[in-house]
């Protein structure tokens, strides 16, 4: 049977709201429903309401109302409130850090792949690093948290598939030797809906916690760009081990990922480092190197602010055919030297993560067996 939107409307009219003594619908709490191939999707905005935080009992009945409607694959809503501005709570007083998330309850490390501004090529190097790390032997996970923007989709060939549904949990799409979520697969691109911080970092805490990612050694995070409220937001909520911040060599980009880096400070999520992408450009027809954005800035940008620095990745044709095909260029070009780039990256990451005591010796013998 096909749901409608109608048909959820319907169901969630039948709830009343204890306090106000009306139905959410009437209310005007349900916004942004999206019901697509049976999966459904909104958040209860609950406008200035102070007390929201209180009405997640409401918030639980709702999904749990629509999950069981026939015909419902499976139910994402979040809370979502304005927050007036003298209330604005500072990071310390907001909800607990790390909220149970039974999905990823068997996944040892998270590490954020952020950028302070959009178009450094975070998400290339998020889903380059995720595969890197796969094929040297890691059980590694990608989840696209750029909900603003979700490229994950795209960039690992996934762009038609749907998540299946298995008991009350979604299950990855498993692309290249990597289990991906993002919400590109449950919300079409052209309904792109308009998040608030807060709704930001409910809709990512549920991605993480209402899917079935199994035992995972690494589970590498594609933030959304910048070091607005929703990144902070996600950067306390989000169980993480570590981040790697994504710069292009320019002065006014190293400017914001200073700014990313001192997000994560405020809220005690180490710096794993910096990673300079465009870096270089080498010419394919007489290979002179050209620094075209200039060269060496986030190694600089690094030694100033005493965190590691990861390395470089040039700036290449290839890297953006190979991403707009849906094969990353690890896979698609192994043997070239912007894959080998990419490999060392995920080769410092995983140190970073060793030294950190993040990845367990289980994973460490299983790859360092000879072939
Ligand atoms: P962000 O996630 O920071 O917004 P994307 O990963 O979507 O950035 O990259 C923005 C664009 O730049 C994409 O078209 C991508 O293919 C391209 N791109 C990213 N890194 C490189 C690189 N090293 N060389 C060439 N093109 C790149």
């Amino acid at each position: 049977m096909k749901i409608s939107q109608e048909d959820v409307l319907k169901a969630l009219a039948r709830i009343e709201d204890p306090v106000a003594g009306r139905d959410i619908v009437s209310l005007g709490y349900v916004s942004g429903l999206v019901v697509r191939d049976g999966h459904v999707g909104f958040a209860l905005d609950l406008g200035d309401d102070p007390d929201a935080a209180a009405k997640e009992p409401l918030r639980a009945r709702a999904e749990s109302v629509v999950r069981s409607l026939p015909g419902v694959l499976s139910a994402t809503v979040v809370l979502t409130a304005e927050r007036p501005p003298e209330a604005a709570p500072e990071p310390q007083a907001a909800p607990p850090r790390h909220p149970p998330l039974a999905g990823i309850a068997e996944v040892r490390a998270i590490i954020a792949v952020a950028s302070g501004k959009g178009g450094v090529g975070k998400s290339t190097v998020a889903a380059n690093l995720a595969v890197a790390l796969a094929e040297d032997g890691l059980s590694t996970g990608l989840l696209d948290a750029d909900i603003y923007g979700p490229s994950v989709p795209r960039l690992m060939g996934l762009d038609r598939e749907k998540p299946e549904v298995e008991g009350k949990r979604l299950l990855p799409l498993v692309a290249h030797g990597v289990a991906t979520m993002s919400i590109g697969y449950l919300v079409p691109e052209s309904k792109a809906m308009i998040w608030r911080g807060p709704m930001v970092a409910s809709a990512v805490s549920q991605l993480l916690g209402d899917v079935a990612w199994g035992a995972l050694d690494v589970l590498v995070v594609d933030m959304p760009p910048g070091t607005g409220d929703a990144q902070l937001t996600l950067a306390q909520r989000v169980p993480l081990t570590g981040a790697v911040v994504v710069s292009t060599p320019q002065d006014l980009a190293l400017v914001d990922a200073r700014k990313a880096i001192a997000m994560f400070g405020q809220v005690e999520v180490p710096i794993l480092g910096i990673v300079e992408n465009m870096s270089r450009f080498v010419c394919p027809h007489c290979g002179t190197a050209s620094d075209i954005f200039g060269h060496g800035g986030a190694r600089d940008t690094a030694a100033a602010l005493d965190v590691p620095f990861l390395g470089e990745i040039p700036l290449e044709m290839r890297i953006r055919e190979t991403s707009d095909g849906g094969a990353p260029i690890v896979v698609d070009a192994p043997g070239s030297a912007e894959a080998g780039a990419f490999r060392d990256l995920a080769a410092a990451v995983r140190a970073r993560l060793l030294a950190r005591g993040a990845l367990a010796e289980r994973s460490r013998e299983d790859v360092s067996q000879p072939e």
